[in-house]
């Protein structure tokens, strides 16, 4: 078994339910930035961190069919010094209160603070940063989660390649970066491109993927 202690945690679901080895469920995977909430240039600010409409009823709607949803960011901006490790996790707060105030929840965030280009200890290649599939992999020892049933949705073609690498479905929003993204050659590797969130999540239901 591969050691994932080095992928970075915040705010993980302590719930048991979502660790029962002989039940292992379909997960929704989803980006941070672009998708759950607005894109913001190197997001540091708790005031600057807004929910995309639709979102909390989106995830409402996930986790009242006992899905588990969990956040995996990549977020070179730690390894550029933009904010630190504990100034992320009060965005994370903030958002997790946001989501809360709409009825949805989280079942964890994972995120990657290193870049190549970064910083001191942040400055490295990662398998935690996507593309790579290390924090999605980290999930999955966390939580029972079966891989071939999961879905990761994204706004950027980096997004959709380290769902393919953890061998999931992957979708592309057209939030955030994604209008651009969507018009990438590269665009055409998601399983479909949907308008936000919300139409991606109408979307899995009416197909079965998330299907409780
Ligand atoms: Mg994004």
């Amino acid at each position: 078994m591969t050691d994932y202690s080095f992928v970075r945690r915040h705010l993980i679901d302590p719930a048991p339910k979502w660790r029962d080895q002989r039940n292992p469920l379909p997960a929704v995977f989803l980006d941070r930035d672009g998708v759950i909430n607005q894109e913001v240039h190197y997001l540091s600010k708790p005031e600057d961190m807004a929910l995309i409409p639709g979102v909390g009823a989106a995830i409402a709607r996930i986790n009242a069919a006992s899905v588990p949803v969990v956040v995996v960011t990549n977020q070179s901006g730690v390894a550029r010094g933009f904010l630190g490790e504990d100034g992320l996790l009060v965005l994370h707060q903030r958002m997790t209160d946001l989501l809360a105030a709409e009825g949805a929840s989280v079942q964890g965030i994972y995120y990657s603070p290193f870049h190549p280009d970064g910083q001191g200890e942040y400055r490295k290649e990662s398998i935690c940063r996507k593309p790579g599939p290390g924090m999605i992999l980290a999930a999955c020892e966390d939580f029972a989660i079966d891989r071939g049933e999961s879905v990761l949705i994204g706004d950027k073609l980096a997004d959709i390649g380290a769902g393919r690498a953890a061998g999931m479905k992957a979708v592309l929003v057209k939030t955030g970066h994604g209008a651009k993204e969507s018009q990438l050659p590269g665009a055409q590797t998601a399983d479909f491109i949907a308008n936000d969130l919300a139409d991606a999540i109408d979307r899995l239901f009416e197909m079965g993927v998330i299907a409780r």
